[in-house]
């Protein structure tokens, strides 16, 4: 099968987030599983240059009074597309130019367009969140009556549906699309043009339906309820591979996890905390958000720190009133918190290995990717029943010895200090501690399973085409 992924960002070249650990991780493993695969991404200015530099020029294509230059690029044995035009993606920050409506409308139509002057005939266009939610739209409205585009089906993936992408339709009505209301919201877009939607998780799938958790769409949702799937991400687990992860002060495996204590101390040592293994250490890494469960952390987490419970480490960037709290906090209990605030990937491994449990009690959580990674690194994590959290930690059984992690249900701050408390009970109980390790350690994080998922979907819309 040919598909064609188009994602706003793409690790290595830009992340801001999942999407882009996804839209490098998943054509990747499509790729492997047979499937042929093309990326296409805007030729952002800050993109990271020294992986362009064996760049060629595939194709030009003209939209709008303007010519694109569709460049083209390998890594990893993908083929990507990158859509440049001088004068676009120029800003500083991915997602903060004034002009996003009409920057991602163009990008749209140009990779439509291009896929002709390619020759790149996909089965499938795989959209994902609102910077491409026109996709589904354009390829009806213009493209599918086109021989070339006849065949060709589109699925649309919500990473969050939190971004939707509201404007005005004025950029659209100046690539001469019809669209009679004056605003337009490209996330729903897609979800009302895809032959299929999906999002990263089965209980996000359902929870989406909900007002809760529905962000104005449920109801549009609800229409599209029977073509719309919920499959979890995978991590790329050569990446985060703790056996030989040179972020790591030492590497170790299920067999050795006495080994992961070095990395333990590493973390004590360079950022100031009491050098201690029979104090559990929880990680934290995750953007500065209030998805993110930090305002239940903020309620509890000095009753933690002022019974030396635990150590505590954080790793974020984001908003300020978090990183202002948390530093405070830090002058506070200087051998208890460490903290950094940015972002750092070689850090974050550092936490993955280092710490004992996670901590992760989102508000909502569409997939998240830190969990799967805690457990792959034998840290257990202690996660709120929303999302993809929900799909990946079940809470631990002492009676049948169940779960991979602890879980709480209410968005609480005392429902999740109880849970962490749970957690570091069983931290001192070291048999069944490390079994849970053990356990978390051998589950399967690969996107063999979840790619395969997404081939079903796409062979699913074209048999019904
Ligand atoms: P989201 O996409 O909502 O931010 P996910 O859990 O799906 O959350 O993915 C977050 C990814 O970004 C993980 O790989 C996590 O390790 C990484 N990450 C988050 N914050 C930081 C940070 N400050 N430094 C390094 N990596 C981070």
């Amino acid at each position: 099968m040919k598909v064609a992924f188009v994602s706003s960002e793409v690790y290595p070249f830009i992340k801001t987030g999942g999407l882009a650990d996804v839209a490098y991780s998943l054509p990747k493993a499509l790729q492997e599983i047979g499937h042929e695969v093309a990326v296409f991404l805007p030729k952002y200015r800050v993109l990271k240059q020294e992986l362009l530099e064996n760049i060629e020029l595939a194709t030009e294509v003209d939209v709008h009074g303007k010519r694109f230059y569709i460049e083209c690029v390998k890594y990893d044995f993908v083929t990507y597309y990158l859509v440049h035009e001088p004068s676009l993606y120029q800003n500083d920050k991915i997602y903060e130019s004034f002009n996003q409506d009409y920057e991602f409308a163009i990008f749209s139509d140009v990779v439509l367009k291009s896929l002709e002057h390619l020759g790149f005939q996909a089965d499938v266009i795989h959209c994902n969140d609102w910077q491409t939610g026109l996709i589904p739209f354009f390829l009806t409205q213009r493209y599918s009556h086109q021989p070339f585009y006849k065949e060709m089906s589109s699925v649309y993936t919500i990473h969050n549906l939190r971004f939707q992408g509201q404007f005005s339709s004025h950029a659209i009505r100046s690539l001469g699309y019809e669209y009679l209301d004056e605003q337009i919201n490209y996330m729903k877009t897609g979800i009302l043009h895809a032959k299929a939607i999906s999002t990263v998780s089965p209980t996000y799938a359902k929870e989406i339906l909900t007002d809760f958790y529905g962000e104005g769409l449920n109801h549009v949702l609800q229409q599209r309820q029977n073509d719309l799937f919920g499959i979890v991400n995978g991590i790329d687990i050569k990446f985060f591979d703790p056996t030989q992860d040179a972020y790591l002060v030492s590497g170790y495996n299920d067999q050795s996890l006495s080994i992961k204590s070095v990395n333990k101390s590493g973390l004590q040592i360079r950022h100031g905390l009491e050098i201690s293994e029979d104090v559990p250490l929880i990680g934290i890494v995750t953007r500065f958000d209030s998805q993110k469960g930090l305002d239940l952390i903020m309620e509890v987490i000095e009753e933690i720190l002022y019974h030396k419970e635990a150590q505590i480490f954080i790793l974020g960037s984001g908003e300020k009133k978090y990183e202002d709290y948390f530093q405070t906090l830090r002058d506070r209990y200087p051998s208890q918190l460490g903290v950094y605030f940015g972002y750092n990937e070689a850090l974050a491994h550092l936490v993955y290995g280092a710490s004992d449990l996670f901590l992760m009690p989102s508000l909502y959580e569409p997939c998240g990717l830190s969990q799967l990674i805690s457990l792959r690194y034998g840290t257990i994590p202690v996660v709120r029943e929303t999302g993809g959290l929900n799909d990946t930690v079940q809470s631990y059984r002492e009676d049948t010895k169940e779960g991979n992690g602890f879980t709480f249900t209410n968005y609480n701050a005392h429902d999740m200090l109880y849970t962490i408390r749970r957690g570091i009970s069983y931290y001192h109980q070291k048999d069944i501690w490390h079994e849970l390790q053990v356990k978390g350690m051998r589950g399967d994080y690969s996107w063999d399973h979840s790619a395969q998922q997404y081939v079903d979907v796409y062979r699913h819309i074209l048999a019904n085409k």
